[in-house]
């Protein structure tokens, strides 16, 4: 079965879909049912409101009419005519009213399903004995604004998924229920890493001390890797005034990422959406000799963008956010080894993460789009750095796809590629090479010669931003951080009163070798303690009894695994050490 019949297949499930509506609810407005990726949906303003649990019901009346088997019968009809068949369902006339004034038709096209006649372009299945029975379902609804405006009435919006085979189906709601079960966003509430609260408003994340925790692991980590590797920390203010990023060329090519200027004593400040400018004034500030070349400037800049309220997810899509940034300034002999050392970076801190699944993607830009790629004169800038950027990935000896038109408006990039829980690509960090900002901002360093020369600028991220990199790392895991990670490392849980002596004792012992523990010895029973700790994500979980006591041994829980059996104390926090110094 091709695509296109699979589009065809679930665009006939949406009037379907309508169909079963109308018989549940006769007096229900139809708006639009169009298909969506792995499905469709249709909008409906319902005279009552509609619940989950109908879902169900709408879906066996779905079968009902499918087992008849029905023809979809295609008829072109006057734009007078369509009104008539139309005049119960207002939706239906102002579509048609658009057509006319548009694209100025003089007939409309619709589609009849036994009794259900509907607005549509098609095209359809003939009938409904294509459309597999036990390939679908009804899984959700959500509020819609009438054709997305929030000015319009709001719909209710009934969504599907749809395959081929209930085995495609089956596979599909499983990989949706896997991602439900990781995403960031629950894991976030239900371990209290982070929030979000209206009032101090949307995108705008507040992060728990259990979060911080994580994230300050990662800023130390990343900070004594660059500290390394020859980087020099910098700190610079969330604002800026407009001068700077007219020079950076961010006001002519970035404004709709950017908030609405402040105004400070008549003048206008805007929140920084990249630390680069202001990096560049660094290097600026002082005269800079070609022995200090290549200059790291690193920071954990904090950053604001705007995102529409639409497209906010948790830590991933945020109006706020800190960049694991950095600007290196380099001569143009020094940029394949800069690059080069970039990419071993890379490797590293992934390989720390068990981040084995991804690839590299060269992003070149599209030169005949001049809005976007205008700016730079100079085309054998782009030949120069494309071809460097390029050179450079083959001398790292990676795999590599190339994309036009994904270049930034300075320069090419390698962005480094992955697959999220919902098996979607994501970027979770780039490279970028800019052979513009230096002259846009007359940076020079004095060359060899003592005459000035411009530096060439790699602009990078490792961990992307700490937010979405914790984000993408609460999902990996399901929440279970690597040892070295987890704020909580393992719980004592005493099975009796009778072991609570003991069980202080493993707890000292513990926390003497400098484990994060816990030592949970209330009456509770021990199967309570022990599913709050697997609640909590606790990664081991060390149960003492009569054995326990007698063989100085812990009984242990894996998070995520199971009963792994008793182990000697001191063995088990020699084993617990390696662990944490080896970040698995
Ligand atoms: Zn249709
Ligand atoms: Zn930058």
């Amino acid at each position: 079965m091709e695509n296109d019949k699979l589009t065809t297949i679930r665009h006939s499930l949406a009037h379907l879909l309508a169909m079963a509506v109308l018989e549940i609810d006769p007096g229900a407005k139809l708006g639009i049912g169009p298909v969506i990726e792995n499905g469709f949906y249709y909008d409906i303003l319902s005279t009552k409101p509609l619940s989950n649990g109908q879902l169900p019901q709408l879906e066996n009346k779905m079968r009902a009419f499918m087992k008849r088997n029905p023809a979809f019968i295609r008829e072109e009809v006057s734009v007078e005519d369509g009104k008539k068949l139309f005049a119960s369902q207002p939706f239906k006339i102002e579509l048609i009213n658009d057509l006319v004034s548009e694209k100025k038709v003089t007939e409309v096209s619709t589609y009849k399903t036994g009794a259900f006649l509907d607005l549509c372009q098609g095209p359809h299945v003939k009938t409904t004995n294509e459309i597999p029975l036990e390939g679908f379902k009804l899984t959700k609804l959500a509020g819609a604004y009438w054709r997305g405006s929030e000015k319009n009435q709001m719909l209710t919006r009934i969504y599907g998924v749809a395959f081929e085979t209930k085995k495609e189906l089956d596979e599909y709601l499983k990989m949706m229920a896997e991602a439900e079960r990781r995403d960031h966003r629950k894991l976030g509430k239900d371990l209290d890493l982070f929030m979000i609260s209206d009032e101090v408003g949307k995108g705008l994340p507040l992060w728990l001390p259990n979060g911080m925790f994580v994230r300050r692991k990662l800023e130390d980590y990343m900070y004594q890797k660059e500290m390394a590797k020859g980087y020099k920390h910098v700190l610079t203010p969330v604002l800026a005034h407009e001068n700077l990023y007219k020079t950076s060329g961010h006001l002519a090519h970035y404004k709709d990422d950017m908030y609405s200027p402040l105004d400070i004593e008549g003048e206008k400040y805007y929140l920084k959406p990249m630390n680069c400018p202001h990096h560049h004034m660094i290097f600026r500030h002082d005269m800079v000799s070609y022995r200090e070349l290549p200059l790291r400037l690193a920071e954990f800049g904090n950053v604001h963008r705007f995102e529409r309220s639409g497209v906010l997810t948790g830590l991933i899509r945020a109006r706020g956010f800190t960049q694991n940034d950095s600007h290196i300034y380099c001569t143009k002999a020094q940029l394949k080894n800069e690059l080069l050392s970039v990419l071993k970076l890379f490797k590293e801190v992934y390989k720390d993460f068990q981040i084995k699944d991804f690839w590299y993607r060269l992003s070149l830009p599209d030169l005949s789009n001049e809005a976007k790629y205008g700016d730079i004169e100079d085309k054998r800038m782009w030949d120069e750095s494309s071809k460097i950027a390029e050179d450079t990935l083959k001398a790292f000896k990676v795999k590599y796809v190339k994309q036009e038109g994904e270049a930034s408006f300075y320069g090419p990039k390698i962005d480094i590629q992955a697959r999220n829980v919902m098996g979607k690509e994501d970027t979770i960090a780039t490279v970028q090479l800019d052979f513009y900002s230096s002259k846009k901002f007359d940076l020079y360093y004095i060359n060899e010669k003592g005459e000035k020369e411009h530096p060439v600028i790699i602009h990078r991220a490792i961990m992307g931003s700490f937010d979405r990199f914790f984000a993408f790392l609460v999902e990996k895991h399901a929440g279970i951080f690597p040892l070295w990670l987890a704020p909580v490392q393992m719980r004592v849980l005493p099975i009796a009163k009778t072991h609570k002596k003991y069980a202080k004792e493993v707890y000292k012992a513990l926390t003497a070798a400098g484990i994060r523990v816990e030592l949970k010895d209330s009456n509770d029973t021990i199967g309570k303690k022990i599913r709050e700790g697997e609640m909590r994500k606790i990664p081991y979980l060390l149960i003492v009894g009569d054995k326990e006591v007698k063989a100085k041994s812990v009984a242990v829980r894996k998070a995520g695994k199971g009963d792994l059996g008793a182990m000697k104390l001191k063995q088990f926090i020699a084993q617990t050490l390696e662990e944490i110094a080896k970040k698995k």
